[in-house]
């Protein structure tokens, strides 16, 4: 249960003075969420000086200006064109004219009373030499001038939200706060200088100066650290569960995998040994393991794979691997099955497709015990397929899942091990951040003898001439990706311009050009990647669907249309397809003119680099985490406060500090404990706890 002392900040934004349920709609919608919790994470983008005061006989125009004056005379306008003008003075006897071009004359004539004093702030203005202030922002009694006076926070706003009223509903969010124990630890308070949790929400919504608005000011980076502790005592108790869990003890004797390693013709490299050593030392382990295999497109991570499930073999158990697309599962048969055989263990692949007497039979084999190794889709979960007893998962390129669906996976069938593998170079602060429950190994190493792509950058309009090169590249029986990017607001028009793209070269290449799009059926996308690997086509027109791992070696050349638009990550993950044969391969990034200086810069780190870890650091710092693991949409891995491109340090330190906390107060009693679990309500990250005790 939520702490009571929070429950002020867990109230609705509805119930706040002024928020109609139009306002409740678009606020809401504004900040992210219906609580005033989420109006507090939504902080101020600029401010507006209001303290500037000097006597308008030597204020400066341009300026916002704020100050008591005497009220004149009204004269109102002859003609509906021309404004309501109020005549004031300030102390120095200067005249000031307030117009109004949107009035009622009513409303005006209450609200500026001639012979009353007010308290006004604006933008000040000169018109044919004299001064004026158009719609003042403020009108109010004088003696609310001292407040009136001040540096105003600009809050992101949105159309039909006013910052006037999102200051109001701010103001009242504000109030609210509680005073809270203190979580974090004191010492290091001191040291990072940062104010208490209350003072530094206040602080970061009164900003004083435009330094105050910066990720790096010491509020924001206190309010950035509470919650990247929040998000690392989750994953530190994730882990931990996984730990205390017990798991089976897998150690094989290595009579299978020494024949498959003879017969490779290849020896492993060096990071693949000791990832595999890493992965050896957890199956044997005695609680269940949950590691993630990271290796760049082509660094060998199916080999790993598979001798991660031959383990398990040895000791008379099963293993699965699941790969996310039927396409790539398939890929994945192909591979093994010779690989069972030269072992002698059975190997079955089990997709949607296969139905009727053959699926019925697997299915019997499988529970049976019968079929060592089954290879399938993530589907295979959420299906009825059971094992006689199932010992190892692999789970291959699904950098998509949460913390909590992996928990879910690991509570599979009989205390099955888990190993994630993933293609996606992802960034170290990304890894911590949406791994860090997961123990973690990496193949940074790529199998001697690969070429490197000769990676080019031409503008689109040399396009005659990267025809005629491809022409030439095909026939002398080469294969090539022509990619169209999916980026356009509309969908439709994407997909107009690859048919267009396909229909003229089809006109130069005729009957060998084929196409595929996120609009067609999967069946269709099959034949056609089908006809792609057997050759029956050798071009393939394809917008960004080109499968992640689809394997055709004989693929050597890659043109990517209006690179620039892409991500490096995706360029990357793109490139990887022409990588996979022993030929030389080329890609070519085509740009539209004009390039700005970024998107010239970010062509040329992919025409130099062929590290997938430094390109997705690079497309980290310029473009954000989301967009690196393509989850911005989802919500998945977004911080309200932390900016991992500004907060890294801290989120090595909430790492340690997480750690800590579990080893010295697993079930945070202390009093530092008990203000830590109020964080993680405040955050909303008590379902970790949930768990972690239920576990
Ligand atoms: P990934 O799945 O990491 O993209 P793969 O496992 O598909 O890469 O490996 C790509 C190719 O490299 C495969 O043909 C594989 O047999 C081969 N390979 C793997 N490890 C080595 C190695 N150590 N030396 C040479 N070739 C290797
Ligand atoms: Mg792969």
């Amino acid at each position: 249960m939520r702490p009571e002392i929070l429950n002020p900040l867990f109230g609705l934004i509805e119930n706040l003075k002024g928020v109609g349920s139009r306002y409740n709609k678009l606020v809401c919608n504004l900040v992210g969420g219906s609580k005033i919790i989420n109006l507090l994470w939504h902080l101020p983008s600029n401010i507006v000086d209001r303290t500037y005061d000097t006597p308008l006989n030597r204020a400066a125009a341009g300026r916002i200006w704020t100050g008591a004056v005497k009220i004149i005379e009204h004269q109102i306008p002859a003609t509906k064109k021309q404004p309501y003008r109020v005549a004031a003075v300030d102390e120095s006897g200067t005249e000031l004219t307030l117009n109004f071009f949107k009035y009622y004359k009513d409303s005006l004539s209450k609200s500026l009373p001639s012979g009353s004093r007010k308290a006004i702030s604006g933008k000040l203005e000169i018109f044919n030499g004299r001064l004026q202030m158009n719609h003042p922002d403020y009108i109010t009694p004088p003696e609310m001038l001292p407040a009136l006076k001040s540096v105003e926070p600009v809050y992101p706003l949105c159309a039909g939200v006013s910052n006037k009223t999102m200051l109001k509903i701010e103001q009242q969010a504000l109030a609210r706060v509680p005073d809270l124990p203190e979580w974090q630890d004191e010492r290091f308070l001191s040291r990072e200088g940062f104010p208490s949790f209350k003072t530094a929400l206040d602080i970061a919504h009164h900003p004083q100066k435009p330094a105050d608005l910066e990720n790096g000011a010491p509020a924001r980076r206190r309010l950035a650290y509470d919650e990247l502790l929040a998000n690392q005592l989750t994953l530190a108790l994730a882990r931990e569960r996984v730990k205390k869990q017990t798991g089976r003890t897998i150690r094989g004797d290595g009579h299978l995998s020494r024949i498959l390693l003879e017969s490779l013709g290849f020896e492993l490299t060096a990071a693949q040994k000791r990832v595999w050593e890493e992965i050896k030392t957890d199956q044997a382990a005695p609680y269940k393991m949950l590691r993630l295999l990271q290796g760049d497109v082509g660094s060998g991570k199916t080999v790993v794979a598979f001798l991660t499930m031959l383990n398990a073999v040895e000791c008379g158990f099963q293993a699965a691997i699941m790969a996310p697309t039927e396409i790539l599962a398939k890929q994945h048969m192909e591979t093994m099955s010779g690989w069972a055989q030269t072992t002698g263990i059975r190997a079955e692949l089990l997709t949607g497709k296969i139905k009727g007497r053959k699926r019925s039979e697997i299915l019997a084999d499988l529970k049976a015990g019968n079929i060592d190794v089954l290879i399938g889709t993530h589907a295979l979960f959420t299906e009825d397929v059971a094992f006689k007893d199932l010992a190892c998962i692999v789970v291959d390129e699904q950098h998509r899942f949460g913390v909590n669906q992996r928990l879910e996976l690991s509570g599979k069938g009989n205390k099955p091990d888990v190993l994630v593998m993933t293609a996606t170079p992802i960034p170290r602060t990304l890894v911590l951040t949406q791994y860090g429950d997961m123990e973690y190994s990496k193949i940074d190493e790529m199998p001697r003898g690969r070429k490197p792509v000769d990676t080019r950058v031409i503008p689109l309009s040399k396009i005659t001439d990267v025809i005629s090169g491809l022409k030439r590249k095909l026939d002398s029986g080469c294969r090539a990706y022509w990619v169209c990017p999916l980026v356009e607001e509309s969908e439709k028009t994407d997909l107009a311009a690859a048919e267009e793209r396909f229909a003229s070269l089809q006109k130069i290449f005729g009957n060998s050009v084929g196409l595929v799009h996120g609009k067609m059926k999967e069946k269709e996308k099959d034949t056609v990647m089908e006809q792609f690997r057997t050759g029956a086509i050798s071009l393939l027109v394809a917008t960004t669907v080109i499968e992640v791992g689809v394997n055709v070696p004989e693929a050597t050349v890659m043109i990517i249309e209006q690179a620039e638009r892409f991500g490096l990550a995706q360029l990357h993950q793109l490139r990887g397809r022409i990588k996979r044969g022993i030929e030389a391969s080329t890609c070519i990034l085509m740009y539209g003119v004009p390039l700005s200086e970024t998107a010239r810069e970010r062509l040329n780190i992919m025409k130099n680099s062929e590290d997938g870890f430094l390109i997705a650091e690079k497309d980290l710092e310029l473009r954000g985490g989301g967009e690196v693991l393509g989850t911005r949409q989802s919500g998945f891995g977004e911080f309200k406060l932390a900016d991992l491109t500004i907060h890294k340090d801290l989120l090595y330190t909430a790492r340690k500090d997480a750690e800590l906390v579990l080893q010295t107060d697993k079930n945070f009693t202390s009093p530092r404990g008990q203000a830590l679990r109020i964080l993680l309500y405040l955050f909303e990250q008590d379902s970790a706890l949930k768990t972690y005790h239920a576990g």
